[in-house]
Parts: C-alpha cells; structure tokens; sequence
C-alpha cells in the first residue's frame, strides 16, 4: 500500500499494507488515535486503496476511480460522522449508513463507508451500528475512527480490527508539515511540534488556524499564575480554555517546555535551546520554585496529558489542572 507521504506510524502502516497488498481488507477497521494523529486522513487513504483500480501499490493515485476519490466525489466512498464531541452521532446516521451500505457499488468491488468520531456515538447509534457489524454485506468495508476503543461497546471493538495512531517523531513531524505547510516559518514549526507532541494533525492546524500563536501568548502567564501567591490568575486563564481543548492541548505542551527550561537555568545552562518559548518566564521559575517543585511540575503536565489522551470528562480536567499545578508547586 502507498501512504501518500502519511507520517510515521510504521506499525499501521505494516498492518495495513499486509491487508491490502493481500487483497483482504477485513470488513470493519478502527483506527484510534488523539486528534491530529490522522486518522481521518488514514481513512481517506484506505477507501482510496480500496476503490483503486489500477495496478501495483494502492492507491495508484493516477486511476480514475483514485481521482475521484482524490476530489471527495467517489460513488462508492461514504464519509459521515459527528463532530467528535460526545453524542454528537446519533441513530439516524447509522441508519442512513445501513441505508448507503447495502447498496450494491457503482463503480467498485467495495463500498467504503468513513465514520469519522465514533466515540461521539450514542449507545442507541452503536447498537445499531453493531447489528451492520454483525451481518455486514460483503462488499462493505467499514472505517470507524475514534480517540479511544474504549469509548465503544466492547462488541464493537471485537467486531473491528483495531489500528493504533500516535505521534511521530519530531524529524518526521517536521517533514510532514513542512510538506503541507512550506511557507511556515522554521521555528514556529520546531516549536508547534514541541508543543502539540508530535501530532501533526494539531500542529498544522494550530500553525494555520492561530492556536499556536494563542499558545505562545498564553504560555508565560499560565506559568507564572502556577507559582503565583493565590490561585485567582490561574482560575482566571483557565476559564479561557473552557471551550476549547486544542488551545489546552497545547498550552500544556508549552508548559512542559517552559519547566524543562526552568530545570536546565537550574543547572546554569545558557538558554534553553532554540525551542523555548518563553525563556525569560523560565529563568525566573527558576528563580522562585525549587528543583523538586519543577520536577513535580513536568510529572504533573505529563499526568494531565494523559488524562486528556483518556478524554476524561473536560470540566473535571480544567478542575484538576488548576488544583494539581498548584499543589506541585507548592502553593
Ligand atoms: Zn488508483
């Protein structure tokens, strides 16, 4: 199989390749990553593969049935979903589905059918969806994606082959942008990768969209309302980030830097390396918390990070950030 300069992931890919080189793609994927980590892009590329007509490695990229496919007009590619929050996908899309699924295809030998944030599935969709799982027509190839199988009835999970996603490494994420984004400028690219973790996904949209300029803004003041007097400032900046989880996504990553920055002015390095984004605020946490309260603090963010990877309810999250940063800081 061709992943069309995809990132990373040589796990998928391997999977994947065997599925579709061997011409037996399984009836239903689940591909289950963080947002940003591709999975819809991922999804794309395998209908692509699917509907393919032409010869060696798919998708050709150059077959009709491709470049339909390329313009999001292919007969026999089906995308739907919600918008990834919770019940946002509801038991009317399912039967719409069921409805697409059963008809025979067009132009193919599959019909490929995209349910982009299948975590967002109520459990009446998911029955129902299950029921298509159970009985799936044999030209049908399902491909769900969701940030954690877990949010899934475990008959569905059992029904799917699962397809992990995460982060790449920094050169490869570098790549990947740089491809899709070639007028960016240098640093703000190392720097958004440090910040969005690798995923590349976030890291074009929060370099495109203004995410990561808010993150570069927002950064120093969350740092210093950690290790403030009283917690008022940090209640206040998390207020900001009610509605929006990308924007708190990254100012967690931006705070990782800011206290490994903290730690190496510790230890009397110079600068902290062309990532930093906010030195002069690192210097001068270097200067009010100790060695251990920084220390607390990067094991704290990372702990806040995977709550977030386990989407643990948001309202709690913003809750725990205030409360847990304060504690690690000592205040
Ligand atoms: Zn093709």
């Amino acid at each position: 199989m061709r992943f069309d300069g995809f990132a990373g992931n040589r796990e998928a890919k391997r999977l994947l390749s065997a599925f579709v080189d061997g011409g037996r793609l399984p009836h239903a994927l689940l591909l289950e990553g963080p947002a940003g980590s591709g999975r819809r892009t991922l999804a794309r590329l395998i209908a692509k593969a699917a509907v393919c007509t032409g010869a060696g490695e798919k998708p050709c990229g150059r077959c009709a049935a491709c470049i339909k496919a390329t313009g999001g007009n292919h007969p026999d590619i089906v995308e739907t979903g919600g918008d990834g929050a919770a019940r946002s996908f509801h038991i009317e899309t399912v039967r719409d589905i069921r409805d697409k699924a059963y008809i025979l295809p067009n132009e193919s030998p599959r019909r490929a059918v995209i349910l982009a944030g299948a975590q967002g599935m109520t459990e009446q969709a998911q029955n129902a969806l299950l029921k298509i799982l159970e009985e799936p027509p044999a030209h049908a190839l399902f491909i769900l994606t969701c940030e954690n199988r877990a949010q899934l009835l475990s008959t569905i999970q059992s029904r799917t082959v699962c397809i992990p996603l995460g982060p790449v490494s920094p050169e490869e994420a570098e790549e990947a942008v740089r491809r899709l984004l070639p007028d960016a400028d240098e640093t703000a690219v190392r720097q958004a990768i440090a910040v969005f973790g690798g995923l590349v996904g976030q890291v074009v949209q929060g370099l495109s969209e203004g995410t990561f300029q808010k993150v570069i803004q927002l950064t120093p003041a969350f740092a210093e309302a950690v290790a403030a007097p009283d917690e008022l400032a940090l209640l206040r900046l998390t207020a900001t980030l009610e509605k929006d989880k990308d924007l708190a996504d990254g100012v967690l990553g931006g705070l990782a830097l800011v206290f490994r920055d903290a730690i190496a002015f510790r230890f009397g390095a110079q600068g902290a390396g062309s990532l930093s984004v906010a030195p002069e605020t690192a210097e001068k946490l270097a200067r009010t918390l100790t060695r251990a309260q920084l220390l607390a603090l990067i094991r704290t963010v990372e702990g806040l990070q995977a709550d977030r990877r386990r989407n643990i309810n948001y309202t709690l999250f913003l809750t725990l950030l205030c409360s847990r940063l304060r504690s690690a800081a000592g205040r």
